[in-house]
């Protein structure tokens, strides 16, 4: 990463913070993660933020962690049904794996997923975990 960058880092920080989907003006599919493109053919999308608070449909425990997960092993990845009725995949935190079950409230928060040390650089992105813990 190129020292200039940093700023740009910076800029973008609200992006981060909130949970942007891409909305098709044509037919009103949402698509999170975003695309260029609408399964009906149209390029013609907008962004729209999706809501911070859901459902958990289904979710699976991986033992087996990369390096850069280590400290949070075992990683929990779950399927969360949004109050819209969209569906997101992320990881899930604040939670015991076994105290899940579908239908669990969850809520999203924005947690640290990266530290380049080399770069003082801290990245945040979204996780849910339970409404009210678990
Ligand atoms: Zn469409």
């Amino acid at each position: 990463m190129r020292h200039e960058s940093v700023p740009i880092y910076w800029r973008n920080i609200p992006h981060y913070y909130r949970l942007v989907a891409r909305r098709c003006k044509k037919c009103g599919a949402v698509y999170f993660p975003p695309v260029v493109r609408c399964r009906c053919g149209s390029r013609e999308l907008e962004n729209v933020e999706l809501p911070h608070e859901g459902r958990l449909i289904e979710y699976t425990v991986l033992h087996q962690v990369g390096t850069d997960f280590l400290k949070q092993k075992p990683l929990i990845i779950g399927l969360v049904e949004l109050s819209n009725g969209v569906r997101v995949t992320g990881q899930i935190v604040d939670a015991q794996p076994d105290k899940l079950t579908p239908g669990t409230k969850m809520e999203v928060v924005f947690r640290r997923v990266i530290v380049d040390g080399r770069h003082g650089l801290v990245m945040y992105g979204y996780k849910f975990r339970p409404v009210g813990g678990i």
